[in-house]
Order: C-alpha cells, then structure tokens, then sequence
C-alpha cells in the first residue's frame, strides 16, 4: 500500500513559515465615537507584545473586511499630518463599523517596525531632504520591518480566515496569502494627500508600491 499526498497545485498553499503563538483575552464591549465595537487583547507569546482587535458584526454574505493598523503614535494619537495614519484609521472605523469586520491594532509597528525613536531620528534626517526610504536607509535600518505572523494567527484564531483587506500595500496582502489568510478583494485605504504628507505618500507610492490613485504629481517643496 503506497500512501501519498497529492500535489495538485490547487490544493498546496504555503504554509506559514512561523505562526507566531498569540493568545486572546475576553471580549468586552467598546462604544466609540465611530460606533459600538467588541475589543479583544491578544499577547505575542513570543515577543511578549499586545495587540487589539476591534470588531463590528460581520453581514453573512460578504467576507469581513480587516484592516490591519499600524501603531502610529504621532498620527493615531495626536493627528499629525506628516503621515496618512490617524486618517486611515479613523477611515477603517467608520467602514467597519458601517459594514461589519475587524480593525486589528498592531502594536510594535511604529515607523514601519523601527520604533517611535527612530521614527523621530528619521524625521529629522527628512527634514534635511531625505525621503521615508532614504532615511531609515541612513539610519542603517530596515524600510520596512514588519512581521505579520501574529496578525495572521490572531485572524485565524477569530475565524478570519478570508477577507477583504482594507489597504493600499500589495505586499500585506501577499504576506497574508502566505500565512493561508486568503484576500478575496483589497479595498482602497487611501484618504486625500495633504501638503504635509506628500513627499512621503508619493514615496510610498513610487518606492513601496503603495496604490495611490487619488495621488496628484504636484511637485514637493523641499523645507
Ligand atoms: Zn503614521
């Protein structure tokens, strides 16, 4: 008797290379200016670094729509205009409070993963003329430096396993896909650009390839 697995490609997906292990706290409930949400604590087990998940019902005939957020302390907290960030996630709480998901708050993420400090030390260097790449280039550190295991864990632990992903980053879809989180659709996060935050949001576009539609070429005054 011979036992195989069939590898009909429809059937391989990739399996997470290191499912982080998360664990979730109860849900309470969380009334909000953008409306009434459950919310949910979840603890990296590995790295010991807590997460939130803020849910809306979900319609049973659309997959819930997910933002995954990055903490943003400048922007989400005291609105600065020098990114896209408090905007985005005021956007995902009125969408997914209108239409049902889950915005899942990512601790640990600030300044793409390089942390409040340096995202400050990279400011500065963009205020001499460098660009959100170029700076933390200059700093000897990672454009990007984000893990997604644990978001993938904790959507797959609330039963998330398909959605539609409410972004303008192909790659966080992909890093997804990857994880076996299966992205039925990527809905547009993008919100209006601001004179403060063009440079960086035309960076984002034309070296993360970020999808920015309602971008404008205007030129960029250097301060
Ligand atoms: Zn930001």
């Amino acid at each position: 008797m011979t036992t195989r697995n069939d590898p009909s490609p429809a059937a391989v997906s990739v399996p997470p290379a290191s499912p982080a292990h998360v664990t979730g706290g109860p849900a309470v409930q969380l009334p909000t200016a953008f409306g009434y949400f459950t919310a949910r604590a979840w603890t990296d087990s590995a790295t010991g670094v807590e997460h939130l998940s803020i849910t809306s019902p979900v319609r049973p005939d659309t997959a819930p729509l997910v933002r995954l957020h990055s903490e943003c302390l400048t922007g989400d907290v005291f609105a600065s205009f020098r990114c896209d960030c408090g905007e985005q996630l005021d956007q995902a709480l009125a969408l997914i409070a209108e239409q049902g998901g889950t915005v899942l708050y990512l601790r640990g993420q600030e300044g793409r993963g390089i942390g409040l400090a340096n995202k400050i030390r990279a400011y500065a260097l963009q205020e001499d003329g460098a660009d959100t790449v170029e700076a933390n280039e200059q700093l000897g550190l990672p454009v990007d430096a984000r893990d997604y295991s644990a978001a993938a864990s904790i959507l797959h632990t609330m039963g998330l396993d398909t959605i539609r992903l409410l972004s303008n980053n192909p790659a966080k879809s992909s890093t997804l896909s990857s994880y076996g989180i299966s992205v039925v659709e990527m809905i547009s996060s993008e919100v209006p650009s601001r004179e403060q935050n063009l440079r960086y949001l035309q960076t984002k576009r034309d070296r993360m390839d970020h999808r920015l539609a309602l971008l404008e070429d205007h030129p960029v005054h250097q301060s």
